[in-house]
């Protein structure tokens, strides 16, 4: 499985959460919850593969589960506020037609939250 790009995803994810469980003095995770846009272009199996391989060398972690939410991508015309979900990467108004668009949602990355005790 290639998922080079989402090995170090998580890696830096794990490596905020850590420093994030310290901070807060838990000893133990036991819930990452994420947010993904769908522009990311991340594959939530080989996220989830990627999460369960490295998740072994960090005790902290190591009983932890990831739940992985994705967002759609979401744009607003610029010509006439019109709001839309994007499909198929066809940034273009279904309203007016206008490619003049600003995406307002889809590109999100970061933890949610974490659980642990
Ligand atoms: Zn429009």
């Amino acid at each position: 499985m290639n998922c080079m790009h989402e090995l170090a995803l998580m890696q830096g994810i794990l490596d905020v959460v850590t420093k994030n469980a310290h901070s807060y003095g838990l000893r133990r995770i036991t819930k990452i919850k994420l947010v993904i846009g769908k522009l990311r272009a991340v594959v939530p199996d080989s996220l989830e593969f990627c999460f369960t391989t490295l998740k072994e060398d960090i005790p902290l972690i190591a009983q932890g589960e990831l739940e992985v939410e994705i967002k759609e991508i979401e744009g607003s015309c610029r010509r006439c506020s019109h709001q839309f979900l994007v499909e198929g990467y066809r940034f273009r108004c279904p309203q007016c037609e206008c490619t003049d668009v600003d995406i307002v949602s889809g590109s999100e990355l970061y933890v949610d939250y974490i659980e642990g005790d």
